[in-house]
């Protein structure tokens, strides 16, 4: 075994080395052996990461938006020069390929590019002579120190969404990564201390269900934005909102991608393709379930199966590869396991991701179709978040009904050539992000990010205006300034006229 790369928590601009005397493995999911030591913070510890949030809001929030927006010029600037650095640690800790990190990355820098604008963001509104000699305006503020707990899929992307924003409104932010590659984390708050923000401003502590009870219930903390699995989601925003925080909790996924007789079918299936396997599946807009309409499925099928013997399975960092192992070998065999289900509950097993595994310690897995799944099969109702791809029949545009009966509803896609028929399913669908003829909406960073149902606990989606909304708070201001020579005491309720 390689020495082991101890990785430490962020506090206060510098990097803190944990005393709560626990740690957590994290390993190089290629080759399977453990890579490095992340920390687990105590609650003593996550105390001093608010406290130093805490101290630093003050100076933060005062700072004027020109030098804010300045500052996150430059974060973008050092993000931008760094791709390659940190896209080599996510493969390294994540497992997936390069090409995909580097998108990873690129996708989160579109979330700091648009809080480059935070002085526009943040305009309020104003109301001349709303009553005779009175003016009304609204301005939105800071909320103090937030909180981010992040999931093992995106450790760059998902705490861009979220401190971004945060931020770029004057709050100042803790933020508790995946443990499973937390190194991601510490090397951005290096860069953003070399942007020019202040120590204290951005915190980073790892750790377990300690680290993150401490923070649902810190009294200092005034919001939680969570991304991760819809049970955690579930306890996290129930726990956090008992505290009195505000909270957005994004949860697991079961895409949907419908395919109608008329559409494209060498689109549909090069669709499926890189929608299921993509980063080996583990990705919460991943399609996870086709959903062939009216016989289209032999043909559909085929196209897939036909695509799957070219994906190149391997290490991220080779050249050619396109998809890499899965996170842990625990969840390698969860996965496996779900292959292994489904077909002894009637499932026809077209591909067998178990057999085509390349060789050696690492986590890996072949990608996996299954045809003719029905939704009472455990594969079907459960979020896999591997290599699987399954197949349902069904003869009409109840396919719809399928979507909107899932307890998820984060994102789904129609294949059409009809575009009446995908404006109403646009209409129908209970989705929060919706794709016509594109497998995996996610929306653009001017918009938001966030699905229904079982996928979101909360109001707010993340990132775009609802991110900018969730990190502040309104307020009104009705003022007026006197003429000396008319003033007078008026018991009276306000009125306008
Ligand atoms: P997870 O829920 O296991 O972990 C997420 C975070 O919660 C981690 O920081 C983890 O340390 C913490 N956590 C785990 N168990 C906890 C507990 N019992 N108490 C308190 N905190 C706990 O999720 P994951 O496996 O890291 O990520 C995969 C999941 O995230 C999938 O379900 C995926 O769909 C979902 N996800 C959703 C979105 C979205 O936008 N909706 C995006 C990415 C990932």
């Amino acid at each position: 075994m390689t020495d082991l790369t101890r990785i430490s928590h962020w506090i206060g601009g510098e990097r803190v080395a944990g005393e709560s005397g626990r740690s957590g493995p994290v390993y190089n999911p290629a080759t399977g052996e453990q890579s490095g030591a992340v920390d687990f913070a105590s609650v003593e510890e996550i105390d001093r990461a608010v406290a130093a949030a805490k101290a630093a809001f003050p100076a933060w929030r005062a700072t004027s938006l020109s030098r804010k927006s300045e500052i996150y010029f430059r974060i973008r600037r050092l993000l931008d020069e760094h791709r390659d650095d940190i896209a080599r640690l996510l493969t390294a800790e994540h497992g997936k390929v390069l090409s995909d990190a580097l998108g990873e990355v690129a996708r989160g820098l579109e979330v700091i590019e648009f809080a480059c604008g935070i002085p526009h963001l943040l305009k309020g509104s104003f109301s001349e002579q709303a009553s005779t000699g009175i003016d009304v305006y609204s301005i939105r503020q800071p909320l103090g120190v937030v909180a981010g707990i992040t999931p093992f899929n995106f450790p760059a992307m998902v705490p861009m969404w979220m401190w971004g924003p945060a931020l770029a409104c004057g709050n100042t932010f803790v933020l508790k990564p995946s443990e499973k590659d937390p190194s991601a984390s510490v090397f951005t708050a290096e860069l953003l201390k070399e942007a020019g923000v202040p120590d204290g401003v951005f915190n980073v502590v790892h750790g377990d269900k300690v680290a993150v009870d401490r923070i649902l219930e810190h009294p200092d903390i005034a919001a939680v934005s969570f991304v991760g699995s819809t049970p955690i989601a579930r306890y996290i925003y129930e726990t956090g909102t008992k505290h009195g925080k505000r909270v957005q909790a994004l949860g697991g996924a079961k895409n949907h991608m419908i395919v109608l007789p008329d559409a494209d079918l060498e689109m549909a299936a090069d669709a499926a393709v890189s929608a299921a396997y993509g980063s080996a599946g583990e990705r919460c807009m991943a399609i996870s379930q086709v959903v062939a309409v009216g016989g289209v499925g032999d043909e559909l099928v085929a196209a897939i199966k036909e695509r799957l013997p070219k994906i190149k399975v391997g290490n991220g960092l080779d050249e050619g590869v396109e998809m890499g192992p899965l996170v842990t070998a625990a969840h390698r065999d969860k996965v496996a396991g779900y292959v292994e289900g489904a077909s002894a509950q009637g499932a026809t097993v077209v591909t067998d991701g178990r057999e085509t595994a390349p060789e050696g310690d690492g986590f890996f897995l072949g990608v996996t179709l299954l045809d003719d799944v029905t939704p009472e099969m455990d594969a079907y109702r459960d979020e896999i978040f591997g290599p699987v791809l399954g197949v349902t029949r069904v003869e009409t545009y109840e396919a719809l009904t399928l979507v909107n009966e899932n307890p998820y509803g984060n994102g789904t896609a129609i294949f059409t050539r009809d575009g009446g028929v995908a404006r109403q399913f646009q209409f129908d669908v209970e989705a929060g992000m919706v794709g016509v003829n594109v497998p995996i909406p996610v929306p653009v960073a001017y918009y938001s990010f966030g699905g229904w149902k079982a996928s979101l606990f909360g109001d707010t989606h993340i990132y775009g205006p609802e991110g900018i909304n969730f990190y502040t708070r309104g307020k009104v201001v009705t003022s007026r300034w006197p003429d000396p020579a008319t003033s007078k005491v008026d018991l009276g309720f306000p009125q306008t006229r």
